[in-house]
C-alpha cells in the first residue's frame, strides 16, 4: 500500500547546472521501498504542472539503520524538475510511494550487471546496496553523453562493484555507447556464469540491451520510462506493448505491471 505524504525537504545536493539530488523526510515510503520501486512527486502547490512527476528511488536515508527519508536523482528536463532543481531545505514536496515493481534479487550464485544510461542511474544505488550485501558479484556499465553525466562512480566502487564506463564524446572512458563493452562482456562470459542484466535508461538504450541479452541467453530486467499521469494505474498514460500467446501483442500499464519488466516479455519494434 503506498503512503502519500507532504515530504519536507531535508537537503537539495546540486551536482551540476543539470543535476540535482534531493532528501525527502519520508521513513514510511523509505521504509518500504524496493530497489527499482518509485514515487510519484510535485513540489509546488500550483496548476503548472497540475499532475505529479515519477522519480525512480535513488538512496534509502538510514539513521542508526532505521529509515528515515529517500532521495530522488533528478535531471532537469522541464518545469518538475526545474522546480525540483530550485527546491529549499524545508520546503514541503508531495510524494506518493512506493509504487511499480521491483527488480529481482538474486542471490550469489548469479552475476547481476547492471547497465545505466544517464540519469538511468537512479535505481542502481538501492540494487547495489541490497544485493553487495547478500554477496552478489555486481558490475555497473553505465554511460553518458559526457563527464558530467557520470555521477556517484565512488559510491559504486566503495560497494566493490566492478565498473565499465562509456561517454559518447570520449571525455572518460570508452568512447562510444554502454552496449559496446556489455557486448564484449557477454560475449567472453564463461559457460556456467548465470548472469541477470538490469537495465534503466534511454528506450533505444533499452532494446538495444533486451536484443543482446537475448542473443548472447541472458535473462534481463529493464525499468521502462514512460510519461505518467497517477502512477496508480487508473489513467493509462504509460502503457507499453507486451507479446500476447497468441503471438500477436496487447497492452499493460508500466506503472503497476512495472515499471520493471522481463525484457523478453516486450514488443521492442
Ligand atoms: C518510472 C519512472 C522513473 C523515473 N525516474 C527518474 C529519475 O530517477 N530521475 C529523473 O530525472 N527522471 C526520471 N524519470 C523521468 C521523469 O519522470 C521526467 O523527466 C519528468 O516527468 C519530467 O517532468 P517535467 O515536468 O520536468 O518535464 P515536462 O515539462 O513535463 O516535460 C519536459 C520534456 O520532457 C519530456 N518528458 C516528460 N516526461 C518524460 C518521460 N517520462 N520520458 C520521456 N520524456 C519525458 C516531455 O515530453 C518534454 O519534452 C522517470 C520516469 C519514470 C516513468
Amino acid at each position: 500500500m503506498p503512503f502519500d505524504i507532504d515530504a519536507r525537504v531535508i537537503e537539495n545536493r546540486r551536482l551540476s547546472s543539470d543535476y540535482n539530488v534531493l532528501s525527502l523526510e519520508a521513513p514510511d515510503i523509505a521504509g518500504a521501498t524496493e530497489p527499482g520501486q518509485f514515487v510519484m512527486v510535485k513540489p509546488d502547490r500550483g496548476i503548472d504542472p497540475l499532475l505529479r512527476r515519477p522519480f525512480s528511488v535513488f538512496e534509502i536515508l538510514r539513521d542508526g539503520g532505521r529509515p528515515v527519508g529517500l532521495s530522488i536523482l533528478s535531471k532537469r528536463v522541464g518545469v518538475t524538475t526545474g522546480q525540483i532543481f530550485g527546491a529549499q531545505a524545508g520546503q514541503r514536496v508531495q510524494c506518493l510511494g512506493p509504487l511499480g515493481r521491483a527488480f529481482t534479487l538474486p542471490g550469489p550464485a548469479t552475476e547481476v550487471w547492471m547497465v545505466a544510461g544517464g540519469v538511468g542511474l537512479a535505481p542502481f544505488w538501492t540494487v547495489a546496496e541490497a544485493l553487495a550485501g547478500r554477496g552478489v558479484t555486481l558490475t555497473l556499465f553505465y554511460g553518458g553523453r559526457g563527464d558530467a553525466d557520470l555521477l556517484y562512480l565512488d559510491y559504486f566502487e566503495r560497494l566493490g562493484v566492478t565498473l565499465a564506463v562509456c561517454t559518447e564524446d570520449g571525455s572518460r572512458g570508452e568512447r562510444g555507447r554502454v552496449t559496446i563493452p556489455l557486448e564484449r562482456a557477454l560475449a567472453a562470459r564463461q559457460a556456467g556464469t548465470d548472469v541477470l542484466v538490469h537495465a534503466c535508461g534511454p528506450d533505444p538504450m533499452l532494446a538495444a540491451v533486451a536484443r543482446l541479452a537475448a542473443r548472447y541467453g541472458c535473462r534481463c530486467e529493464v525499468s521502462v520510462e514512460r510519461v505518467m499521469g497517477c502512477g496508480l494505474g487508473g489513467c493509462y498514460s504509460c502503457v507499453v506493448p507486451v507479446k500476447a500467446a497468441n503471438g500477436g501483442f496487447h497492452h499493460v500499464r508500466s506503472c503497476i505491471s512495472g515499471p520493471i519488466f522481463d525484457a523478453a516479455t516486450l514488443v521492442w519494434d
